[in-house]
C-alpha cells in the first residue's frame, strides 16, 4: 500500500483548479497558497483524504483579501466602538469607490492646476455649520485636539476642569494626549463641581486656552456644577470646546448633547468633534472655528501629519450632502416599526419571540439616553454561534436571553438576520 502522503496533490496542480485559479486572481497568490498548504497538511495528517484537498481549500478561502468581516450590529448600541462606530451610508460607500482610483482631490480639472485638497468636503462642512468662520478636517478628534494644543498653547497652559479629564477608551487619556505636545494642563475645580471663579483665577500670562470637554461617555450626577460655554467665553481667554459626538445642530432626542452650531454661537473660538459618532460618517476629526484660528491650525507643520486621505474626504462629503446615514436612521427609527419588524422576524424562527427593549446611543454620545426599541429574543446559546456565522451577528445578553435589537439593524438586513439565525438553529 502506498503512503497516503505521496498522493497529496501538488501545489501546482491545485493552483490549476479553476476555482483556486480564480481565487488567486482576486485574493493574491500568497493567500491562496497558504490556504492550499493548510489543506495539504490536513491530508498528510489524515484529517481529510487526498481527493478532498481541493474542495477543502476552496471552502476555506476567505471572502476577501482583508481579514475584516462584515457584522450585523444587533447590540442596540447605535455607535458601537468595537464594531467600527458609524456604519457608512450607501452614498458614502459609493463616494469612496469613486475616489479610490485616481481622482481630482487636489487638482482642478478645468484649469489643469493644483487645487485646494478636499474642497468639496470642506465646503459641505462649512455649509452644515454656517456659524463657523472656518473648518478643517484631520484624522480623528484626538488629532484635532493635538493640533489645537500644538498650535494654540505651545509651552503654555490649558485650563481644564477636573471633572472633564477624561479617558476616551482603550487606556487613552485626554490629558496625557494634550500634554504630549509640551503644553501643560492646569486643572481647576473638583471632580463634581467647578465654578466660573476657578477658571477666572487660573487665567494668566501662561494661559494658552481654556478647554471644555463634553463628558461623552459618563455622567456625573448628584451635587454637581459646571460652567457654561457662554460664561467661559466671557472670560476672554481663547476657548476650545471638545463636543465629542459630532452633532452639528441640536437633536431633539438628546437635549443635553452639545452641538457645533450652538457652541460656536455661545462664543467658543474652536470646536472639535469626531466624524464617526453621531454624524454617522467616516473616522475624522472635525474642527470649526474663527477663520483666523482655523488658518493657524492649517498652517502648523504638524497639520500635514494629521491630514485625512481622499477616501475619508469622499465619505465625509457624501455623509453631509447625501441621504441620512444609518446612525441617523437608527436614532430616528419609530418604535412601532421596530416592533413590527421584530414580530415579523420572530414569526419566521423557532425559539424566537419579539420583545420590547431599550437601546442606547453609545460610542461617546448621550450617556443615559434611552431609546425605546424592540428585539428578537433567542435562547442565550445562540449568541456565540451567531458571532461566528456568515454574516457575523452580534447581539446582547440580557436576562439570560440573546437579544437581537432591531434599532441598530438596517431594515434591508432583516432577511440576512433571519438566515443567520436559521443557520444556528
Ligand atoms: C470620542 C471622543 C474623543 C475621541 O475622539 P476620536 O475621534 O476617537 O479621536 C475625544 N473627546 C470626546 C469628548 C469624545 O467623545
Amino acid at each position: 500500500m502506498t503512503d497516503p502522503r505521496r498522493r497529496v496533490p501538488r501545489t501546482d496542480t491545485l493552483l490549476a483548479d479553476p476555482r483556486l485559479a480564480e481565487a488567486e486572481r482576486t485574493l493574491g497568490r500568497a493567500l491562496v497558497k497558504r490556504v492550499i498548504a493548510d489543506a495539504q497538511q490536513k491530508a498528510r495528517s489524515g484529517d481529510i483524504t487526498p481527493d478532498q484537498v481541493a474542495d477543502h481549500a476552496v471552502a476555506a478561502l476567505p471572502s476577501g483579501a482583508a481579514s475584516l468581516r462584515p457584522v450585523i450590529n444587533a447590540t442596540g448600541v447605535v455607535v458601537h466602538t468595537n464594531l467600527g462606530r458609524a456604519p457608512l451610508s450607501q452614498a458614502a460607500i459609493d463616494a469612496i469607490v469613486t475616489a479610490s482610483g485616481a481622482t481630482d482631490v487636489e487638482f482642478d480639472l478645468e484649469t489643469g492646476r493644483r487645487a485646494k485638497r478636499g474642497r468639496g468636503a470642506l465646503a459641505a462642512l462649512a455649509a452644515a455649520v454656517p456659524t463657523a468662520g472656518g473648518v478643517h478636517v484631520v484624522n480623528n478628534n484626538a488629532a484635532a485636539l493635538l493640533l489645537a494644543a500644538m498650535t494654540l498653547a505651545p509651552g503654555k497652559e490649558m485650563i481644564v476642569s477636573r471633572g472633564e479629564l477624561i479617558e476616551i477608551g482603550d487606556g487613552f487619556r485626554l490629558p496625557a494626549l494634550m500634554e504630549s505636545t509640551g503644553a501643560r494642563i492646569r486643572e481647576v475645580g473638583t471632580t463634581n463641581r467647578t465654578h466660573l471663579r476657578d477658571y477666572a483665577d487660573a487665567i494668566g500670562p501662561d494661559t494658552g486656552f481654556i478647554l471644555k470637554v463634553h463628558p461623552s461617555n459618563y455622567l456625573v450626577s448628584g451635587f454637581t456644577s459646571g460652567v457654561s460655554v457662554r460664561e467661559l467665553a466671557d472670560l476672554g481667554a481663547p476657548l476650545i470646546v471638545d463636543i465629542g459626538s459630532g452633532l452639528l445642530t441640536p437633536h431633539p432626542l438628546m437635549p443635553d448633547e452639545p452641538d457645533a452650531t450652538s457652541v460656536l454661537r455661545d462664543g467658543a473660538d474652536l470646536v472639535t468633534a469626531s466624524g464617526d459618532k453621531l454624524l454617522g460618517g467616516p473616522q475624522a476629526g472635525l474642527l470649526f472655528g474663527a477663520a483666523d484660528v482655523i488658518e493657524r491650525l492649517r498652517r502648523h507643520p504638524a497639520a500635514r501629519a494629521l491630514r485625512v486621505d481622499k477616501l475619508t474626504l469622499a465619505a465625509l462629503e457624501a455623509t453631509l450632502t447625501g441621504p441620512p446615514p444609518p446612525v441617523a436612521q437608527a436614532l430616528d427609527a419609530d418604535p412601532a416599526d421596530l416592533r413590527a419588524r421584530a414580530e415579523r422576524i420572530a414569526a419566521q424562527l423557532p425559539d424566537a419571540a419579539a420583545v420590547p427593549c431599550v437601546a442606547a446611543v453609545g460610542g461617546g454620545g448621550a450617556p443615559g439616553v434611552e431609546l425605546p426599541s424592540a428585539a428578537v429574543s433567542l435562547p442565550e446559546n445562540y449568541a456565540a454561534a451567531l458571532r461566528v456565522g456568515e454574516p457575523a451577528v452580534v447581539g446582547r445578553l440580557e436576562g439570560g436571553r440573546c437579544l437581537l435589537d432591531l434599532r441598530t439593524v438596517a431594515p434591508e438586513d432583516d432577511d440576512a438576520l433571519v438566515e443567520a439565525v436559521r443557520a444556528c438553529s
